[in-house]
């Protein structure tokens, strides 16, 4: 502490002598004095610093590149006067923020360097990603740390209708593939875009994030509208609780997302539906095909359709390798002629919606690899495609006014939207 109260006494002290002495001095031989009055061409230049990174790099060399094919770290610190020494400490200090062994080839890097006689690497650069970078510091200590670019968030509307598909409608909007994945998936439940017809039409209110005026990525639907065969189904976007992730309500308060997916692939070929008079293929008599099948390459993942308990896990001669789980007091769902169990499906497991349980086969009575999917309804089994599948919890009675807020906020600028883009 003293000692910096002496420093301070003695600024205060130049400070002074400065004033009293040298300044007036100064002013009076400066040619902005009154006595040379300003001259036209006299313009006052400002030094700004030149930076790369937030680095001051006036009186150093930059390389901007990017990762080759074959490119060691190393390597290419290596020509920098960087040792093998260094380049482990300094990555010693790091190793919870950077990992050398996943720098990719594409990425853009940064060697601001000195150059006497030899080159002498002060910082090197990485981008991880658009955003985020690791500088690694060779100066009087050697260190790492990591930043971000400045992200900014754009809300942005848009509309279309269909003439052919969603990712035309969208392109011809002027926004990204990566919006219709996210719309896609907002509605995962109540469209099938593959069957979306002409003329329907859509409007969304999303965030976009952009890096150096660059797009980086949609963060977010906020809401959204899809008039399907002329039915508006809306999407607004709410989080019941802190401890959930938000989802997406209709208009009613309704989850759109649903406790059951609507098939056990994603991606199968119906091939046999629910029919209680069907002349079975292999036993050559009429017997009622209480499940439905779906055709698939063997091999192919099959999903759990909701969250449940795996009850059986299981082989018989007609199911082949089968699994049976039930999910609530109500509905319980079979997957039958599997050719083998994921791993860890067993009795008594838990999973979720969208858990690969087994893969296709066409063990037990099948002619052909499918999944046989059979589904419980309070005991009895019933067509999945015909019955209504109960949503996710809706929006709960202390969120109801909260909700309803946010919904008319957001249906007052859907409809601000003009049907057709701009
Ligand atoms: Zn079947």
């Amino acid at each position: 502490l003293k000692k910096k109260y002496l420093f301070g006494i003695a600024a205060v002290a130049i400070a002074v002598l400065a004033f009293a002495f040298i300044i007036p001095d100064l002013i009076k031989n400066s040619p902005y004095s009154p006595e040379h009055g300003l001259s036209e061409d006299d313009t006052i230049a400002v030094h700004e610093p030149k930076t790369e990174y937030g680095i001051i790099v006036d009186s150093l060399e930059v390389l901007n590149a990017e990762i080759q094919n074959g490119d060691f770290l190393g390597d290419i610190l290596d020509d920098y006067g960087i040792s093998a020494t260094m380049l482990d400490q300094v990555l010693k200090s790091s190793k919870n923020i950077f990992d050398v062994r996943k720098i990719r080839v594409g990425n853009p890097y940064t060697l601001i360097y000195k150059e006497d006689s030899v080159k002498r690497c002060e910082y090197f650069v990485y981008e991880l990603n658009k955003v985020d970078y690791i500088t690694l510091c060779f100066c009087d200590s050697v260190y790492a740390y990591l930043s971000h670019k400045p992200v900014e968030r754009d809300t942005i509307s848009t509309s279309g209708v269909i003439e052919s598909s969603l990712y035309e409608a969208l392109d011809d909007a002027g926004s990204s593939p990566e919006l219709a994945l996210k719309l896609a998936n907002v509605y995962a439940w109540t469209v099938d875009f593959y069957i979306v017809q002409k003329g329907d039409a859509f409007k969304a209110i999303y965030v976009e994030e952009f890096v150096e005026g660059e797009s980086v990525g949609i963060k977010e639907i906020l809401c959204a509208n899809f008039n399907y065969y002329g039915k508006d189904i809306y999407a607004f976007r709410f989080q019941q609780d802190s401890l959930t992730d938000p989802e997406y309500f209709d208009s009613e308060g309704n989850s759109l997302r649903r406790a059951f997916l609507k098939m056990p692939l994603e991606f199968g070929r119906m091939t046999s539906p629910y029919n209680k008079n069907r002349f079975h293929p292999v036993l050559k008599y009429n017997k009622p095909h209480l499940g439905t099948d779906y055709a698939a390459p063997s091999g192919t993942p099959i999903l759990a359709t909701g969250d449940g308990t795996v009850i059986e896990a299981s082989y018989t001669s007609g199911n082949g390798n089968y699994v049976k789980i039930k999910h609530n007091s109500v509905y319980t769902t079979q997957y039958l002629h599997m050719k083998g169990f994921a791993s860890g499906i067993k009795k008594g497991v838990h999973v979720a919606q969208g858990d690969v349980i087994g893969y296709v086969g066409s063990t037990g009575l099948a002619t052909g690899p499918h999944v046989c999917y059979r589904f419980w309804k309070n005991g009895s089994q019933v067509d999945p495609r015909k019955e209504e599948l109960p949503s996710a919890e809706p929006i709960i009675e202390s969120n109801r006014e909260k909700f309803e807020a946010l919904k008319g906020k957001w249906m007052e600028k859907l409809g601000e939207i003009g049907e057709k883009p701009v």
